[in-house]
């Protein structure tokens, strides 16, 4: 880790690109190839591979608590720390001078474990342990640089593709080569690994070999999905499973793997043969759903979780949970690799596709040993369907779409740009998914901090409050949705309505009415409600309303406890 620290700190100090690639370079070749796998990830600025559905689910609170649990600083002293340099990083590193340990004695890999370690515990008690206990273990320079990728703001001016034209230097391999592996792969420290053992040429396109997937980004409302897409093609979000599949060979066969490069295709048997009736060979990206058949439409997630985890699918599952695959994108047909042609032209190939496929005139779903099996109706089980697509010009086209999906118990749209190239591993802003809101609360401000990077001079971190009878109960803490503008009027309004000034937070009168949206409620020891809300957003100041008029915390429990049927 002292090693990526020191790295890190060089790459910081230069502009110049060709020195921070010697850098680079130079310190992936000094390490291990594992070591040097992780650190690829970590200086492209993630936590995880992008491909990876892991998140680390740690926030600034958490790593504030550890630091100053680690430091006995007062808030004040933590406070200034943190406002000299506006990132919590800079700030560790001052603050543990002289208190952390002067030796190093952490790997890279020890941090990359206990990232791992965090992403899989959900309590924030297990998380702090996790993190109190890595950071104990690290010196001043390697905490700044562990709570900077924590934090996801490495700021030394090292983009992933800088990451790719190091990793070419220090195998000796062609960029040419590292770029499409990782293109392909959508995972640096795998192409990392490849590069290392002179097997770059194995992340060439091959059928049963799954490519990287490509990523959405969330957006809040139809108004904001126009910021990045004019013209939009608009699909379903269908709520299962994402599945690659790939079709051809000798036999003829079908496999599909999920997000993790799993072969899923024993979990999916009555998808094999109506997948293999697709001409040729090809590639198909789509989703897994349990499927109504005389309703055409799919069924909640719920339905479709019965059937995951089974070591043996019965019949009986077979038939009391069919699926069908939704496919929305072709990568490759013909012989030709479609990922750079834009979107509409891969969904004209694939409707194409769709009208060239010979379903065998017997085809039914194989049942255990190979026997035929049919439903109550006769009818084959498995289906193979192609995502119905629209186009949407205007945020009202996109919001009775929108409502549509919801009515077809979808989960909300998927927005693309229909020029987009399909870029494996990557989230961009060429697919947008406008997702359901669980529901949204109108909550009232009991405090505020101030926020990271430029942020750092204004109170745009709010604490909430659902009310129960006369008390008020905090149950989040927001900081996303507020124009830069709306953060600077409310700073100046809390810091003239403050009620107790703790340096880095202000106690402040409970007259703010927001309402806010999130992803679910969770039970939490943090707050003395007793629940939290997950990934809350703020979307809109509510002037109109008096903080005797928010939502109670028995609308909070109601939430939760509909949320978990
Ligand atoms: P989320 O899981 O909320 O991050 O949303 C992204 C996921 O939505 C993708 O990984 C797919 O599994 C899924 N999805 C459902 N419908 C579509 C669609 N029409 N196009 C792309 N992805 C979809």
């Amino acid at each position: 880790m002292h090693a990526l620290a020191t790295a890190a700190e060089a790459l910081a100090s230069t502009t110049r690109k060709t020195q921070k690639l010697e850098i680079l370079a130079d310190y992936l070749k000094s390490r291990s190839v594992e070591e040097a796998a992780a650190s690829a990830i970590f200086f492209s600025g993630h936590v995880f591979p992008v491909s990876s559905e892991r998140t680390l689910q740690i926030g600034g609170a958490l790593v504030w608590n550890v630091l100053q649990e680690l430091t006995g600083k007062s808030e004040a002293e933590m406070s200034a720390a943190y406002r000299r340099y506006g990132d919590t990083g800079a700030a560790a590193e001052e603050l543990l001078a002289g208190i952390a340990p002067a030796e190093s004695t952490l790997n890279v890999l020890n941090a990359a474990e206990v990232f791992l370690a965090a992403a899989k515990t959900s309590g924030s008690s297990a998380k702090t342990n996790l993190l109190r206990e890595l950071l104990r273990h690290a010196t001043a320079l390697e905490a700044k640089y562990i709570v900077k990728i924590i934090t996801g703001d490495l700021r030394i001016g090292v983009k992933e593709s800088l990451v790719e034209e190091a990793i070419a230097r220090a195998y000796d391999a062609p960029l040419e080569d590292v770029r499409r592996a990782n293109m392909l792969l959508g995972d640096i420290a795998e192409t990392l690994r490849l590069a290392a053992a002179g097997r770059l040429a194995s992340a060439a396109m091959r059928l049963f070999h799954p490519l990287g997937f490509m990523l959405a980004s969330p957006v809040a409302s139809a108004e904001e999905a126009f910021e990045y897409i004019a013209a939009a093609v608009v699909e379903d979000k269908y709520d299962g499973i994402r599945a690659q599949a790939h079709v051809g060979g000798e036999p003829r066969r079908a496999r599909l793997f999920s997000r993790t490069r799993d072969d899923v295709t024993a979990s999916f048997p009555e998808l094999e043969e109506p997948l293999a009736e697709f001409p040729g060979e090809v590639v198909l990206d789509g989703e897994i759903v349990a499927w109504d058949a005389s309703a055409q439409r799919a069924l909640p997630f719920t339905e479709l979780q019965k059937r995951l985890g089974r070591k043996k699918v019965t019949d009986e599952l077979l038939r009391s949970i069919p699926v069908a695959y939704v496919a929305f994108d072709l990568l490759y047909a013909g012989g030709e690799l479609l990922l750079d042609r834009p979107l509409r032209e891969r969904a004209l190939l694939l409707e194409a596709l769709f009208t060239q496929r010979r379903p065998a005139p017997s085809r039914r779903v194989r049942q255990g040993q190979g026997k035929l099996h049919f439903d109550g109706e006769g009818e084959p089980v498995g289906s193979v369907l192609r995502a119905p697509q629209w186009k949407a010009a205007t945020p009202t086209e996109l919001d009775q779409l929108f409502e549509r999906s919801l009515a077809r118990g979808n989960e909300g749209l998927m927005i693309k740009d229909p020029e987009s190239p399909y870029k494996p591993g990557s989230r961009g802003k060429w697919w947008l998914k406008l997702k359901r809101e669980l529901a949204t609360l109108d909550v009232v401000v009991t405090a505020a901090e101030y926020g990271h990077g430029k942020r750092a001079g204004v109170l745009s971190d709010v604490t909430f409050a659902v009310r129960e009878g006369d008390r008020l109960l905090n149950v989040g803490k927001a900081y996303s949705g507020l124009t830069d503008s709306e953060i600077a009027e409310l700073t100046q309004w809390f810091l003239e309505h403050t009620l107790a000034d703790e340096g880095w937070r202000r106690q402040v009168e409970p007259k703010i009415v927001l309402e806010v949206a999130f992803n679910a409620v969770m039970r939490s020891d943090r707050h003395e409600s007793g629940y939290a809300l997950r990934f809350p957003r703020i979307l809109r100041i509510r002037t109109d309303k008096s903080a005797e008029e928010i939502d109670t915390l028995d609308r909070v429990r109601e939430i939760f406890e509909k949320q978990r049927v």
